[in-house]
């Protein structure tokens, strides 16, 4: 591949701030900008003028098509695209793009889950042009990022509920600033999701109805290497892998996503790619764009690209983690310890902020990443617990813990902590305890929340997230500026959060089991293992007022949510439980009985050849292995009743509980003696390729 210079490259297919301000008329560009920073509305003149500039800009670049590109509730991203053409009297065509076209557009969406929010009678909704995200190419066709509502106005897609956290913020973060004497314009909050996936063979991957139909391996027996040595995590990049990610970085920069790491992760065949961060909501549409591309890319080089949380038992699955924090538009981040004492004060109140919202709503964020796929996850000891807690590192420990009790921080001089008196003394970014065991961790001027599943839209964490922060903000904020003396009220209020809210704070070891006993019974933290645990506390009231009281979600929105997570979580495990019974019927159950069928030829024809011959191997093997067909007959067939009883339940909840509590351990059941016939028969006799082939397949 030739060498690209790589600054030309970079956003050359999008249409960014300075694609727009090189071709928009000055009123226009002020205009324009004055929307995406501070939310003004867009005249609908400025609408048209710029629709005319990206039209002549998309055309230039080979576009024909343009599509408004948007986020519906099933997580990926959809698209329906329009030509530019328009018919011309002469019988020509013109290219054409109008504002009303960039603003607004209405796919017929009646087949997107709308958790009956939408009478199917009216089928339509609308997308509405985002311009804080900017157009791109992709494929020919310009892309417009929007957000996708229903006519009554209830959100039918994950980017206006983050949109709207994102205000709340800065609402919120603004009255803050305030106090601090501050005024800016806003206060956004950043993200930079760290991306872990698979790749392997396309051959592989096709031999496999389990990958196919669920993007996940249901059967497999461990191969004789996993990944116990650690010599792939951060190890040398194989050639092929190495191709793939030039390209992909090639195609990643063209449409503007920083993307900046790469290495291999711990499980063979596993990788990461970390961009570097921006804005929550662009970061939430290079993310899907980012998971889009990887796939698109891993086709033409031969390979598939895997985002499921859990592809392969026994070897880590593959998560996301959401670097957050909050920045002004003067680029002060919020969450970086300052020098002054005043700017410490204000760093420490926006942490205890995250450390209440953290406590407060530990239900809503561990709920914003619960899916089938994250279940197998959370809680294996490879991932963070299903506990959420928060990693200070011990020295910002013992700087919290000097303020609550009035002591002398044990720093480099002994020092009573006066907050906006004193200056906080400096203390190290915890580099020693790069604590993984946590799920949301503080390191140095942002939190990582670690729980994210791979193929999770990071926009209902950080929805979660935002609106949590902002609500500590907000009680913080309504004391504030009814203090007589600002700088006391601040001490105490600091010391209060802290005294409240510590037992969310954790710097040990989150894999422990002595953590879940004491997290649970000492600390009284939830522990919410599995999707229908959690879900269903969307709905709690303390959930839904804080939630509708900033404005995130309506009550409808909210149930609808509720709805549509435990519905997709049913199906996934619903078509997973028949591609097992597919599998096994067809598959599974016949190549053993064929290898049975020649153990069984080969002794009677030994015997009958030799009297002396024992043939204990083949004997042995026939015995335990038509024992496994039985056991395995038993199991498919009562995976198949639990199948059609599940069908009999009409409740979303219900369901998802028969799930939990019925299926999926049929499933694990069926699988184990599945997996134990595979080592006993020959490799040739086995349908499907092994862990080991498909682990290995990529050099
Ligand atoms: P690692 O966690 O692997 O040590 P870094 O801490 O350097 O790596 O960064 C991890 C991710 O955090 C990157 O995507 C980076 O851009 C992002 N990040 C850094 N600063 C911020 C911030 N202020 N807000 C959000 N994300 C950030
Ligand atoms: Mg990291």
């Amino acid at each position: 591949m030739e060498k690209q210079n790589v600054p030309e490259l970079f956003g050359s297919m999008v249409f960014d701030d300075r694609v727009m301000r090189a071709r928009l008329s000055s009123d226009v560009y002020e205009s324009l900008r004055k929307t995406i920073d501070e939310n003004e509305k867009l005249d609908e003149e400025v609408a048209q003028a710029v629709a005319k500039e990206m039209r002549d800009w998309a055309i230039e670049k080979g576009a024909t098509h343009f599509t408004h590109w948007f986020q519906p509730l099933t997580g990926v991203t959809a698209e329906k695209h329009d030509s530019f053409i328009s018919p011309s009297p002469d019988g020509g065509v013109i290219m054409e793009f109008s504002g009303k076209e960039l603003i607004k557009g209405e796919p017929d969406a009646s087949s997107f889950p709308s958790g009956g929010l939408r009478a199917t009678f009216e089928a339509r909704g609308y997308t509405a042009w985002d311009p804080t995200s900017y157009a791109f190419i992709k494929d020919h066709t310009l892309c417009i990022p929007t957000a996708f509502c229903s006519y009554s106005g209830d959100a039918l897609d994950k980017k206006t509920p983050l949109l709207r956290s994102m205000q709340a913020l800065d609402k919120q973060a603004k009255r803050i600033l305030k106090l601090f004497g501050q005024e800016v314009k806003y206060v956004r909050t950043s993200v930079g999701p760290e991306q872990e996936y698979f790749l392997i063979d396309k051959d592989m991957f096709n031999a496999r109805p389990d990958l196919v139909y669920t993007g996940r391996t249901l059967f497999g027996a461990m191969p004789p290497k996993g990944q116990e040595l650690d010599d792939h995590y951060f190890g040398v990049i194989k050639p092929r892998v190495t191709a793939f990610m030039e390209d992909l970085n090639e195609e990643l920069w063209k449409l503007g996503v920083l993307a900046k790491t790469e290495h291999n992760e711990v499980a063979p065949a596993q990788h990461e790619l970390a961009p570097i961060f921006s804005t929550t909501n662009v970061a939430t549409d290079n993310n899907q764009l980012m998971m889009e591309i990887m796939q698109k890319v891993a086709r033409k080089h031969g390979m598939v690209c895997l985002l499921h949380e859990k592809p392969f038992a026994g070897v880590n699955g593959s998560g996301k983690h959401n670097n957050w924090s909050m920045a002004t538009n003067t680029g002060v981040n919020l969450l970086s310890p300052g020098d002054t004492p005043y700017e410490n004060a204000q760093f420490l109140l926006f942490l205890s902020a995250v450390i209440q919202a953290v406590d407060d709503y530990q239900d809503l964020l561990r709920l914003s990443v619960a899916t089938a796929g994250n279940d197998h996850r959370l809680g294996a000891n490879e991932a963070p617990p299903a506990i959420i807690s928060v990693f200070l590192g011990d020295e910002l420990s013992a700087i919290l813990d000097a303020i609550k009790n009035d002591t002398p921080y044990e720093g480099a001089e002994k020092v009573i902590m006066k907050l906006g008196v004193h200056t906080l003394p400096r203390f190290r970014r915890d580099t020693t305890d790069r604590n993984r065991t946590s799920p949301f961790a503080f390191t140095g001027n942002k939190f990582e929340f670690r729980s994210l599943g791979s193929s999770n839209s990071i926009a209902c964490a950080n929805i979660m997230l935002n609106s949590a922060v902002a609500e500590s903000l907000r009680q913080y904020a309504d004391i504030l500026e009814n203090a007589s003396d600002f700088e006391t009220e601040l001490h105490n209020l600091i010391k209060d959060v802290i005294t409240k809210h510590e037992r969310i704070l954790f710097n040990g070891n989150g894999y422990g089991d002595e953590w879940v006993k004491e997290a649970v019974e000492v600390r009284g933290l939830s522990n919410l293992k599995t999707t229908p645990d959690a879900m269903p506390h969307l709905l709690d009231k303390k959930n839904m007022d804080m939630l509708m009281s900033h404005q995130v979600f309506t009550e409808s929105e909210l149930k609808s949510r509720c709805e549509i997570m435990l519905e997709n979580y049913n199906k996934t495990v619903n078509i997973e439980a028949h591609t097992m019974v597919d599998m096994v019927r067809k598959n599974y159950l016949p190549a053993i009985e064929q290898y049975l069928y020649s153990l069984a030829h080969t002794t009677s024809l030994m015997k009958s050849v030799s009297s002396n011959v024992k043939c204990n191997y083949e004997i042995s093997t026939m015995e335990r292995l038509s024992e496994l067909t039985d056991y395995i007959l038993e199991r498919v067939t009562d995976l198949e009743n639990a199948l059609d009883e599940m069908k009999k339940l009409d409740d979303v909840v219900k369901t998802s509980e028969f799930i939990r509590d019925d299926l999926i351990p049929k499933m694990e059941h069926l699988r184990k003696h599945v997996d134990e016939a595979e080592m006993l028969t020959s490799e040739d006799s086995w349908p499907f390729p092994s862990y080991g082939k498909i682990l290995f397949s990529v050099y």
